[in-house]
């Protein structure tokens, strides 16, 4: 198996000092063998913290770009603003952006195909509210996210977080994740054939240190996207050290 990945969302918190601090102790704690690391800042968060990551092996991330190269969008952040400044990783379809800015599937997968052409990784969130899991009607939903979201010849990385798990405390159980997991292996290869095949799936939404080593050797589980614990260094290095 290649090497997990372990994505820390910073979501919109901390102050410069706050994002220095915790850059500096994720630098300093790394392990030796470490797993591939992402951690995505704020916008405003990610020049600063650029110069410490960039002597170590931690990439960084942002946590959503436009579609255009540039132009009249006010308060937008586009994808070659991203990699002037060392980002390498984008999140886009986050269920909060989804939910707060109206996002749908065909706007993620403008933005995946900028990303992807101005150099970056897009990591693109999918999953199912509380009501869809209960009615049975994930597989559908996620099916229809996959198809909606990710371009053809899609070579970035999809994160699976189950939004009645984000931010709850209540991660998916190993089963509902194993069972999940098979299933969009399953829908990827159905999707985009062999290609489907290498597409790394992340799992997230309440991922702690506590269940970590659990959810990290559910077999297609490629790594994390972690929210809440990636704002305390050493949450999120027992994450790392989790990793393989
Ligand atoms: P959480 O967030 O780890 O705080 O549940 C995960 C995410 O939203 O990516």
């Amino acid at each position: 198996m290649s090497r997990q990945i372990i994505v820390g969302n910073w979501k919109m918190n901390g102050t410069s000092r706050d994002a220095q601090a915790l850059v500096q102790a994720l630098v300093g704690g790394l392990p030796a063998a470490a797993p591939d690391v992402v951690v995505c800042p704020p916008f405003t968060q990610l020049a600063l913290v650029q110069p410490t990551l960039a002597s170590s092996p931690i990439a960084l991330g942002a946590q959503d770009c436009h579609k255009d190269v540039s132009g009249a969008h006010t308060g937008d952040i586009s994808p070659a603003m991203l990699t002037d400044l060392g980002v390498s990783y984008v999140i886009l379809g986050h269920s909060e952006r989804r939910q707060e800015h109206g996002e749908l599937d065909e706007t993620v997968r403008e933005k995946a195909v900028a990303a992807t052409k101005a150099g970056l990784t897009p990591i693109i969130c999918i999953g199912e509210t509380e009501d869809q899991r209960e009615s049975g009607e994930y597989q559908d939903v996620l099916g229809w996210q996959i198809k909606g979201s990710l371009p053809d010849g899609f070579a970035g990385i999809v994160a699976y977080e189950p939004v009645w798990a984000i931010g709850t405390g209540l991660a998916a159980t190993t089963d509902q994740i194993a069972e999940t997991m098979a299933f969009l292996r399953a829908e990827l290869v159905r999707q985009f054939g062999e290609a489907g095949k290498a597409i790394k799936i992340l799992y997230g939404g309440s991922v702690n240190a506590g269940n970590a080593v659990s959810v990290l050797s559910i077999p297609e589980v490629a790594g994390a996207l972690v929210g809440g614990a990636s704002l305390k260094a050493d949450a999120f290095l027992s994450i790392v050290n989790a990793a393989s």
